[in-house]
């Protein structure tokens, strides 16, 4: 064992008791956000109703509570969307100096900052994720991006494509639901300084907060139709897909449905970019400042419930230092609290659908079946709502499903290794590509082990980092394309 390794906290954790302080309920207050009861479809800079779609309700996931009913858009509905986002890309936004279009970008992004707390508390209802990070990860990330694009917007013959790159057209664009509004703000920032316009669909489970940007994008003043959002599901998502006026998909979601657009969209020249899902190892090296690999390590996997395609769900640990690791962890993660996620103090919200939770649940049980341990602290429950407490699998092989299968949810799968070679192995072994950690105090093996791991982003000394100039993305099962810096802007120009 390195003599070196970890400090105080975790060397004398096994006759310390973990130790938690009660804290006082500290809930923000919902009153800050107006919910409709019901919402139309956003089309040509209005609310309208659907001419051929249905409606659905959406939920609190964390208290099954109705928060509003929203409109299913049909494919004539899809059609009316896409036919104002091209007269918009034709006669306005198109012809527009990027410059022009560069203040409506910025204005986008300080109203976004000025109804931080509204969207903050809206994305926390509908999403059941804590507070604290809706306000302080999401939110202002979904700012830094409008403002990042502005930058871009009067600049883009010098971002290296070209002496005047030209926008696509009419984007097409289907986000998630684990990062509702700040994968819209990753879709359209970039599109729209491009030049393009936007037909977006956000998922069935968390509409509510692309219904309030829509309600910005009016604030903004951007002209009429160079923003569309069409809520419903899957149906919807097809019908934008395979609408001849649109130039572009962007799709952020699972590799099954990823798979499904890419087979639809051979043959028909749209340009096409996929995010899909990931299953990303962890490296913690024995030289490693262990405390901190451990907040690193929850940061990974139970950010967001565990609901990001980046997750650190795989955790490599070398064997000299498992034992230890794996016990710091154990003793961090009774600490964290689960539960109301408009409570400042909540750690971990609310399983975003009952659907999920099932998937998670199946996942879990085939670890335990196939003969890994699992364990979860002392974590009750609500009893409303959709919850799943923090899971950790130690004695995990590489062939289980929970080694090999994107769980998306608050579980954590322990493997270790010997040597780095070994490392980068299991790493490596997996059909995804899209993100990884190293934690070791040595630089030369940080850019060692970036060299050899086969994912989009490699993060040293740290996990789950997002600024809007760095290009995220994945290899393999992954999907292709990059979002965020200058690469994010390739995706919407004719280069
Ligand atoms: P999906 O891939 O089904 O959903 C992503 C988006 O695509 C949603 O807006 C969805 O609409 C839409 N969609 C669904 N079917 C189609 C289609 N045929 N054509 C076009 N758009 C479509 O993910 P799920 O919500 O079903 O989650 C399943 C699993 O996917 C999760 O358990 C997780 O493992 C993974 N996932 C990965 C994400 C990532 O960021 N990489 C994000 C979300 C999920 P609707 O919501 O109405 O179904």
């Amino acid at each position: 064992m390195n003599d070196d390794a970890g400090d105080e906290e975790v060397t004398t954790s096994e006759a310390t008791p973990a130790r938690r302080f009660e804290y006082a309920p500290a809930p923000e207050s919902r009153s800050v956000v107006t919910i409709r009861p019901s919402y139309g479809l956003f089309i040509g800079g209005e609310f309208v109703d659907p001419t051929d779609g249905s409606a659905f309700k959406t939920v609190n996931p964390a208290s099954e509570e109705v928060l509003a009913e929203v409109s299913a858009a049909g494919p004539g509905d899809v059609a009316r969307a896409v036919a104002a986002a091209g007269r918009a890309q034709r006669d306005v936004w198109g012809p527009m100096p990027g410059k022009e279009r560069a203040k409506y970008l910025f204005r986008i992004a300080r109203i976004v900052q000025e109804r931080a707390r509204e969207l903050a508390v809206l994305e926390t209802l509908d999403n059941g994720k804590p507070i604290r990070e809706s306000r302080d990860v999401d939110v202002p990330l979904v700012a830094a991006h409008f403002f990042y694009y502005a930058g871009w917007a009067d600049k883009l013959g010098y971002a290296g494509f070209g002496p005047d790159p030209r926008p696509l057209g009419v984007a097409g664009q289907i986000v998630p639901w684990n990062f509702p509004l700040l994968m819209a703000a990753w879709k359209l920032a970039p599109a729209l300084a491009a030049g393009n316009t936007c037909v977006l669909k956000p998922a069935e489970t968390t509409p509510l907060s692309a219904l309030l940007l829509a309600e910005i994008l009016q604030q903004a003043e951007l002209p009429p139709g160079v923003v569309n959002i069409l809520t419903g599901a899957g149906d919807t998502g097809a019908a934008l897909v395979a609408h001849p006026g649109v130039a572009k998909v962007a799709f952020t979601g699972s590799t099954e449905v990823g798979k499904a657009i890419q087979r639809s969209l051979a043959g028909s020249g749209k340009h096409l970019t996929l995010e899909l899902g990931g299953k990303a190892a962890n490296v913690v090296f024995e030289d490693a400042p262990l405390s901190q690999a451990i907040e690193g390590i929850v940061n990974g996997i139970f950010f967001n419930q565990g609901h990001v395609c980046c997750a650190g769900s795989r955790l490599l640990v070398q064997e000299s230092v498992a034992a230890r690791v794996v016990e710091g962890l154990k003793r961090r993660l009774e600490t964290l609290r689960l539960g109301d996620p408009l409570d400042k103090n909540t750690d971990l919200g609310a399983i975003n659908s009952p659907q999920q939770l099932e998937k998670i649940r199946e996942l879990a049980d085939s670890g335990a079946n196939e003969g890994a341990e699992r364990w979860s602290p002392p974590c009750p429950l609500p009893d409303r709502g959709y919850w799943f407490p923090p899971t950790v699998f130690t004695g995990v092989a590489p062939a289980h499903r929970i080694a090999r299968e994107e769980i998306f949810g608050p579980v954590l799968s322990v493997l270790t290794f010997r040597t780095p070679e070994e490392a980068v192995a299991k790493a490596n072994n997996t059909t995804y590509g899209l993100s990884a950690g190293v934690w070791t105090e040595k630089g030369s093996r940080i850019l060692w082990m970036a060299q050899r791991l086969r994912a989009g982003v490699v993060w040293a000394n740290t996990f789950n980092r997002f600024d809007p100039t760095s290009p995220f993305g994945g290899y393999r099962e992954s999907g292709f394309g990059r979002e965020g810096g200058r690469h994010g802007l390739e995706a919407y120009l004719d280069v």
